[in-house]
């Protein structure tokens, strides 16, 4: 939490008592109609509020045990990032209790790593070969040499194992891999990031403006819902997609891009509007830094000059433009999500975040609100021991702006032994071998492991290199941290058993506690059981923790959530301002306003490879769940149809892709569409499985992280951009 949102937490704090009685009375009115938390209803079916895993947006959910078994989730009325409604993914989490390949018992290699050959083992013996190795790594190389790589909020108390055990060394893909860049081109212009869950204000924009961002096939809860609550009511809606999405299909403006090419755009839009003095020139002088230099740097950057480079007409560059105007200071340039595409990424997501700036929409209604938090007092442990040595994944700051861990930072570390080397790898809920780029590496960086475990709830490629493999119980069958989040307004939520594991799998604190014990590090876990821990917080926040487990969810009251309701309308820029020009970018050797640089064109013949999200997975950790499987199976390249044509393929015909490389695909269909530029194919994220585990998703579909031999790294902050691969399509049955 940056200085920043602390303030607003402690505005918050002083509120709390009354937000517990309010939220309390809201919920008694839930439960008396019988809905949630641990009551019997009408049917004798026992309910449990807690909240869903399936992805990372942590909607709070009322789920149903009819006759002993798990029957039903629903969203739970009583969350506002569920608002009541689940995603597709939500409901089908059902199948992830009952997946017949999910782990089941703890694991040890018994043949070369990658053969995928185990033998079952009791925790105990599990736990005591990774406190063994684990005492050998620290002794040897230093507690440093062990780093995490945890996605969620369940690595919370594997964190506090591996701190406790003396390194610091613990990143997760959601930075380079994701949403980084986003938040340090944010942070560069506005002095706070995005956040998760992004601080958008869809639900009241007038104009809202999607690059990239495929709203309604990624399924974010309550941005969906938002967005489709805009678009009822009108909204002018701008996508500028190289692919024309679900979103682009609701579109005044479909805007198919040349991929690469975004920030010749967005600087071209910027030079419109202040060309045409259509900005918020009183939000620029009241809140903005170094505006007149970067109006300066626009003059070139016509629509004209964009034109070659975008493919889109200089006129449509113009409407769009002033449409975004026109709706201001409630147009809303979203952030998007995952944003490592080219390279330029950063600096990309800070014309974006300039572009917000000239149409005044930072801390006002129908653009981004001020979020708040609830008062929730750690956990008084013990101090951690202090590492002997910075953390492994920036050595000498090569990538200044980073302010959280780079997994491939570790992982370059873990080849190179430099600056110092890394011997174990402890893997939470994250299949690194489809969230980073270049599996090769990553393999290359496990060979010089002497430990790697992976803690997962399926058998995923990851966890088929491991040495070590503990299963998960999922989350319908544990609890996890607090899910406490700057939101719209402050809350705290609960994620506790609705039923029990079926087999031999344990909750990740139970885990990670075991491991701190066989490690003799139990005085780090002073609490009696998670009941215990979980019951402190809630005192020590003074909240009350029956209600908490009864009905799922506690809220807050609602804070100012615009500058003009009296959120403060402060930055954490060195000036204390909007930065319109970055000093610190300048100081730093960077351009202290946005360039752009023209995209690397792939080899003759071949299209650039683009990846996205479907509605009913969650990146590779869903195709093994047969409800949600059961919706899509696997995924389809889609294909220009023009293209297609010229190739002699048509919809459903079986191709492999074959990358710059010589990398070549699984089997995948092709889709046959109007729906995307010629020069570009797209596939959804996750498939093409390679693990044994995986019976029924094994085989399916092809990987696009398979084909993601190149990337690049951006220069500000470390993140890896992943379009930047080229692929030919080969008939399958030559190959
Ligand atoms: S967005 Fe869907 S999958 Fe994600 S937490 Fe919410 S309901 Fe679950």
């Amino acid at each position: 939490m940056n200085a920043l949102s602390r303030r607003r937490f402690l505005q918050i704090s002083a509120a709390t008592v009354v937000a517990a009685g309010t939220a309390s009375r809201a919920l008694g009115t839930l439960a008396a109609a019988g809905a949630p938390g641990g009551g019997r209803g009408a049917k004798g079916d026992r309910q449990v509020a807690t909240f869903c895993d399936i992805c990372f947006w942590k909607c709070g959910a009322i789920a149903t045990v009819r006759d002993g078994k798990l029957w039903k989730i629903e969203g739970n009325p009583a969350d506002p990032l569920c608002r009541g409604r689940l995603c597709p993914r939500g409901t089908g989490g059902i199948g992830a209790h009952s997946d017949p390949d999910r782990l089941r018992s703890p694991l040890i290699r018994t043949h070369e790593r990658g053969e995928e050959k185990w033998k079952e083992v009791t925790w105990d013996e599990a736990l005591e070969f990774i406190a063994a190795k684990m005492k050998k790594i620290a002794a040897a190389h230093g507690p440093e040499a062990m780093a995490l790589f945890s996605h969620g909020i369940g690595g919370t108390f594997l964190k506090h194992t591996l701190k406790a055990y003396g390194s610091a060394n613990i990143a997760a893909p959601s930075f380079a891999q994701c949403r980084g860049p986003r938040d340090v081109g944010f942070r560069l212009t506005f002095g706070e990031d995005v956040g998760s869950p992004e601080r958008t204000d869809i639900e009241n924009a007038q104009c809202l403006v999607l690059i990239g961002s495929h709203l309604g096939e990624n399924m974010h809860n309550t941005q969906v819902q938002e967005f489709a609550t805009a678009v009822g009511r009108g909204a002018s809606l701008i996508v500028v997609d190289p692919r024309f999405s679900v979103a682009a299909s609701k579109a005044k403006y479909y805007l198919p891009i040349k991929p690469g090419t975004d920030l010749a755009l967005l600087l071209a839009w910027m030079h419109v509007i202040v060309a045409e003095k259509l900005y918020d020139a009183d939000y620029v002088a009241k809140y903005g830094f170094g505006f007149e230099p970067f109006a300066a740097s626009l003059t070139s950057f016509t629509p004209e000059w964009a034109y070659p480079e975008t493919g889109i007409d200089p006129e449509t560059i113009r409407a769009t433009a002033r449409e975004m105007a026109r709706y201001r200071p409630a147009t809303l340039v979203h952030p998007g999500r995952h944003v490592n595409w080219n390279g330029d990424d950063a600096q990309r997501s800070r014309a974006l975040a300039l572009l917000n700036a000239l149409l005044g929409s930072w801390g006002r209604k129908g653009g981004f609100y001020s979020p708040s938090v609830m008062d929730m007092p750690d956990y008084p442990y013990p101090d951690y021991p202090k590492p002997k040595q910075p953390k492994v994944d920036n050595p000498d700051h090569k990538y200044p702006f980073a302010h959280e861990a780079l997994t491939t930072g570790i992982r370059d570390a873990t080849i190179s032994g430099q600056p110092y080397p890394i011997k174990g790898w402890l893997v939470y809920a994250t299949n690194l071998l489809h969230a980073l780029p270049n599996e090769a590496e990553t393999l290359r960086a496990i060979k010089q492991l002497d430990l790697l475990v992976v803690v997962d709830v399926i058998p995923s490629e990851i966890a088929g290199w491991a040495d070590v493999v503990l299963p998960e119980s999922t989350y319908l069958e544990r609890h996890d941290e607090l899910n406490v989040e700057l939101f719209k307004e402050p809350f705290v939520a609960l994620r506790q058993p609705v039923i029990e594991s079926p087999h031999d799998q344990k909750p990740n604190w139970w885990i990670a506690r075991k491991l701190a014990e066989h490690l003799g590090l139990a005085a780090y876990y002073p609490w009696k059981d998670i009941e215990d821990y979980l019951g402190y917080r809630m005192k020590e926040a003074g909240l009350d923790f029956a209600a908490l487990k009864k009905n799922g969810i506690i809220r807050g009251p609602r804070q100012p959530l615009y500058f003009d309701e009296g959120a403060p309308a402060e930055f954490g820029t060195p000036s204390g301002k909007i930065e319109f020009y970055s000093a610190q970018l300048e100081k730093a050797g960077f351009d202290p306003v946005p360039k752009y640089v023209p995209p690397v064109a792939g080899p003759p013949g071949a299209f650039r490879l683009l990846f996205g999200r479907a509605p009913m997975h969650s990146f590779s950790r869903t195709h093994s769940n047969r409800l949600l499987s059961g919706m899509m199976e696997e995924n389809a390249v889609w294909v220009n149809a023009g293209i297609a044509r010229r190739l002699g393929l048509k919809s459903g015909d079986r191709v492999r892709l074959k990358n710059q490389d010589g990398v070549l695909s699984n089997r995948i269909a092709v889709k046959a569409t109007e729906r995307i530029r010629p020069d570009c194919v797209y596939m959804v994220h996750g498939f093409g499985h390679t693990s044994r585990g995986l019976r029924h998703a094994f085989g399916k579909g092809a990987s696009d992280a398979q084909l993601i031999t190149r990337y690049k790294t951006d220069p500000l902050m470390g993140g890896t951009a992943m379009n930047v691969n080229f692929v030919t399509l080969e008939p399958a049955e030559a190959v």
